[in-house]
């Protein structure tokens, strides 16, 4: 409705603040109700987000470095049935009462499914959503039926993991070369930024052998992907390596 990623009023991400301040700002009251009524009374949580530009790779990502959630995590990526980022990152005591590591931290199995076109109700989207939750609740028998296998996006199959954000080093306007989920190799240029009389300025090469989810360049609103315009230090492209076959 409001066109950001953050929350509107204080400007605070949901995911990123204290849980237990029920008496503090409205993204941390949000995020008491969110896990007092929603997280710590369930099982399995379905975290879906969306990437901004309508050709961004749908994809997951599962942290299995919890060994009370890995198995439950494998399962659900597995039937989720996307492009699979694996990490394994202990939560460390110390860490935030955030949403996600207060779930890590109870046992309850999060993942995070990264759909596409955040202002649109469209396909692939909607559809892949709609099949992979239902995969997920017929994995776990919640209701009958057999797992649907997704269809209608490319899948880089396998154990992935991210690389880094890829940023532009001079500011410009931005052109790409290949859609994400496409094979790059180490030190192919994967985007072209160029001044207002068509020279270009920069050419942006891809670190590592591997492939890009999404371009979310041009920031406006504190979203992505609202224009094409690119800024010296801007996020270009976000960068993962395929490791090995499943499962992690
Ligand atoms: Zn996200």
């Amino acid at each position: 409705m409001h066109h950001q990623y953050l929350s509107w009023i204080d400007n605070l991400d949901v995911g990123a603040v204290r849980t237990d301040r029920p008496e503090g700002n409205t993204t941390e009251r949000l995020a008491h109700a969110l896990w007092e009524q929603a997280y710590s009374a369930t099982d399995l949580v379905v975290n879906i987000h969306c990437n901004t530009r309508p050709d961004s790779l749908i994809y997951q990502w599962i942290n299995v470095g919890n060994p009370a959630t890995r198995e439950r995590l494998v399962k659900m990526a597995e039937v989720f049935g996307v492009t699979t980022i694996v990490s394994d990152r202990e939560i460390p005591e110390d860490a935030t009462p955030t949403l996600g590591n207060m779930a890590a931290r109870r046992g309850v199995p999060v993942i995070l499914e990264e759909l596409i076109d955040g202002r649109w109700i469209s396909e692939p989207s909607t559809g892949a959503g709609v099949r992979g939750v239902l995969n997920i609740m017929k994995a776990f028998d919640m209701i009958d039926g057999e797992i649907e296998p997704q269809q209608g996006f490319p899948v880089v199959p396998g154990v992935n993991r991210f690389h880094g954000v890829v940023r532009a080093g001079r500011g410009g306007l931005i052109r790409f070369f290949k859609a994400p989920g496409e094979r790059f190799e180490e030190g192919e240029t994967l985007a072209e930024i160029y001044d207002l009389y068509g020279d270009v300025v920069e050419e942006v090469k891809m670190p590592v052998d591997g492939y890009v989810w999404a371009y979310p360049c041009g920031s406006s609103l504190g979203t992505s992907g609202g224009l094409q315009a690119v800024q010296t230090g801007a996020n270009v492209a976000y960068a993962f390596t395929h490791e090995k076959d499943w499962p992690p």
